[in-house]
């Protein structure tokens, strides 16, 4: 039943980590999970964070004081509005091997990058 319930809480924040693109943060993402499940408490949602972050399903992308999270586990490369502070998807890598001046210097098996500037619905305003 204890197992049941943990893997229910589990495959919502999941769904809600993929159905969405915006990298929310641990309280965005509780407030949209509690949602759907009323009693989620904000220790069990880190917990379940950590746990898919270290199976690989989930990304935490360090972000000041806080961190987001990725449903998008593939490694790609962020770009972070200086203006609204959104964190959008940039650019994918298909390569597993990254070159550094005509050397591979191994194998990549994750890596996070992030890029800086203001993004389209605020640079209109500006
Ligand atoms: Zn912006
Ligand atoms: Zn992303």
């Amino acid at each position: 039943m204890a197992i049941e319930r943990k893997s229910k809480q589990r495959d919502a924040i999941i769904n809600e980590l993929c159905s969405r693109y915006d990298h929310p943060t641990a309280m965005e993402l509780y407030l949209s999970v509690r949602e759907v499940i009323p009693n989620l408490s904000l220790g069990t949602l880190y917990r379940n964070l950590s746990q898919l972050e270290e199976n690989g399903m989930v990304l935490r992308i360090p972000d000041g004081s806080t961190d987001r999270f990725d449903g998008n586990a593939h490694p790609h490369v962020h770009f972070k509005c200086s203006i609204c502070g959104k964190v959008y998807d940039l650019m994918s890598f298909k390569n597993d091997s990254i070159t550094f001046s005509d050397e591979i210097i191994g194998k990549v098996n994750n890596y996070s990058l992030m890029a800086f500037g203001e993004c389209k619905h605020c640079n209109q305003i500006n």
